[in-house]
C-alpha cells in the first residue's frame, strides 16, 4: 500500500498569517489538486495532517472547520481526486498536546489507522515543524516552497534528507 501525507496550509491552499477561518478564505494553490488527483492514479492514499490551532484561538469553531474541509474535499473531486482522511490538531501551542506538529502524534494516529510503519512515507509539508514531524516517525521530509516554504529554506536547519521541490505538483511529478 501507497501512502503519503501532506501538510494542508500552504501545500494543498493557499496559507494566511490570519488563518484560513472560513470555507471562502480556503483557496487551492494552481496544479496542488490535480497533483492529488496525480498520485490517485499512481495508487497513493492521501492522507492530510494539519495543525489548526485556530480552533483552540477562538478563531473558528469545528462545524466551521469541517465545512473546509467539506469545500476542500468538493474541490478534490470536481478534478477526480481523492484525500481520504484529514487529521488535525485543533490545540494551541500551550495545550503542550502530543499532536500539535513538530510532535508526531498525528502520524502516530496515521501509522495506526492505517496498520502501517511510515518509514519512507513520503510526508510533504512547508514549514519546519512539518518536516521535523515527519523524521520522528522515520517518513521521508519533502519541503514544497509554497506557503511558507520559501521562508522555511531560507532560515535553514532542514532535516538531513529533505527533499525539497518548488510545489506540490513538482514533488508528485518527481515521486511518480
Ligand atoms: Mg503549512
Ligand atoms: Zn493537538
Amino acid at each position: 500500500m501507497k501512502l503519503i501525507i501532506l501538510d494542508r496550509d500552504g501545500v494543498i491552499n493557499y496559507d494566511s498569517d490570519q488563518f484560513i477561518k472560513s470555507p471562502e478564505e480556503w483557496k487551492p494553490i494552481p496544479g496542488s489538486l490535480e497533483a492529488i488527483a496525480r498520485l490517485n492514479q499512481a495508487d497513493y492514499r492521501v492522507v492530510v495532517a494539519t495543525n489548526q490551532s485556530g480552533v483552540a484561538r477562538g478563531l473558528f469553531d469545528m462545524p466551521t472547520l469541517n465545512a473546509i474541509h467539506d469545500k476542500m474535499h468538493k474541490a478534490c473531486a470536481l478534478v477526480g481526486a481523492r484525500i481520504e482522511a484529514v487529521f488535525f490538531c485543533p490545540h494551541g501551542p500551550e495545550a503542550d498536546c502530543p499532536c500539535r506538529k513538530p510532535r508526531h502524534g498525528m502520524l502516530e494516529e496515521i501509522a495506526s489507522r492505517y496498520n502501517v510503519s511510515l518509514a519512507g512515507v513520503p510526508a510533504i509539508g512547508d514549514s519546519l515543524r512539518d518536516l521535523e514531524a515527519a523524521v520522528k516517525i522515520g517518513a521521508q521530509p519533502i519541503l514544497v516552497l509554497t506557503g511558507k516554504g520559501t521562508q522555511t529554506q531560507a532560515k535553514g536547519g532542514l532535516p538531513e534528507g529533505t527533499l525539497v521541490y518548488p510545489d506540490l505538483a513538482a514533488a508528485v511529478a518527481a515521486l511518480i
